[in-house]
């Protein structure tokens, strides 16, 4: 391949199916305070939800760990800047109990129901030894 190749602008229907095929989360930065919340639409995919009011201008923001169960790709300093931020952003499993609860309603239904199986599970390996 040659170095040109590389750096050429890539025709537009390329741009946009690169553009379009993440969805509007690829496009939305993680706060550890954020305004918006995660719930799944008709087909299963994540719509954001105002969890407080928005005003115009104002950057949209979710908690990564509205939708994720871990995070293992973000080993730097979260930088959003929130008087809430927890430093690194983590998964759903790696929230503290109070934050979870904040966020009630307002994250993916699957990540609430891997913490119950786990509670779960562990009560019933305990029960047996
Ligand atoms: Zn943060």
């Amino acid at each position: 391949m040659n170095s040109t190749a590389t750096t050429r602008t890539p025709p537009r229907s390329a741009r946009n199916a690169s553009c379009c095929t993440g969805g509007l989360v690829t496009k939305v930065n993680h706060s550890c305070d954020p305004n918006c919340g995660i719930r799944l639409n008709f087909s299963g995919a994540h719509n954001f939800v105002a969890r407080e009011p928005i005003v115009a201008g104002q950057e949209i923001t979710f908690d990564y760990a509205m939708r994720n169960y871990t995070v293992e790709h973000f080993p730097a300093h979260c930088q959003c800047g929130s008087r809430h931020c927890r430093d690194h952003i983590t998964g759903w499993k790696d929230l503290p109990g109070q934050r979870k609860a904040d966020y009630r309603g307002f994250v993916a239904p699957y990540l609430p129901d891997i913490d119950n199986q786990c509670a779960t599970m562990h009560h019933t390996s305990q029960q047996k030894g």
